[in-house]
């Protein structure tokens, strides 16, 4: 015995009313019907949905500049901070006749997340010099597969003609930090 917490179990002798199970039988009605007038810890996903915070750390957008190319230069900072190792990435370089695809010379031809892997801590997105990752208040999908859940361009770029709004994530408190002189990179 290692410690002295252990309790020696005595077999006490069931009385009548516990024989017949009755009275334990109600109790757990009476507890049922409580519940049924509680208000309920569920909600009915996905027709219903909670409401989450403003800046709520959910699916990621890899996102486009005005004219609509991909801001990413696939430097790879943001593989760089991840903890938990989701990113991976192939660096391609930009092809004259290219550039209203790409705003760097350099562009990520493959830029893959593991959302299985993935904690939403959000550190890619501010390691991005580029501002070109951010965390969005949308929630990923389920799936059956594991091969599901590594999101990759075609998941992650935003469509030129539905671009996803991340001012939210801009609060003033983020945008004033963005104005210290040693982040002036993510200008
Ligand atoms: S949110 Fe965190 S864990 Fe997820 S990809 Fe970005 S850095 Fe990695
Ligand atoms: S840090 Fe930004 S620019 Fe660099 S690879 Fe990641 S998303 Fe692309």
């Amino acid at each position: 015995m290692l410690t002295n917490r252990s309790k020696v179990v005595v077999k006490k002798e069931m009385n009548f009313w516990e024989r017949i199970y009755l009275p334990a039988i109600l109790g757990g009605i009476v507890i049922t019907i409580k519940h049924l007038f509680r208000r309920s810890a569920t909600v009915r996903y996905p027709e219903k949905k909670r409401e989450i915070s403003a800046i709520w750390r959910g699916q990621h957008v890899l996102k486009r500049d005005d004219i609509g190319a991909e801001r990413c230069t696939a430097c790879g900072l943001c593989a760089v901070a991840c903890p938990a190792e989701a990113i991976t990435m192939i660096a391609a370089e930009r092809k004259k006749g290219e550039e209203n695809l790409y705003r760097e010379e350099k562009y990520a031809s493959t830029y893959e997340i593991n959302m299985l892997r993935c904690i939403f801590c959000g550190l890619c997105e501010e390691a991005c010099p580029k501002e070109a990752i951010f965390l969005t208040d949308r929630i990923i999908e389920t799936d059956y597969g594991r091969k599901g859940f590594v999101f990759g361009k075609d998941k992650l770029v935003e469509p030129v003609d539905q671009r996803v709004d991340v001012s939210k994530r801009q609060t003033p408190a983020v945008l004033e930090f963005k104005q210290h002189k040693q982040l002036t990179h993510n200008k």
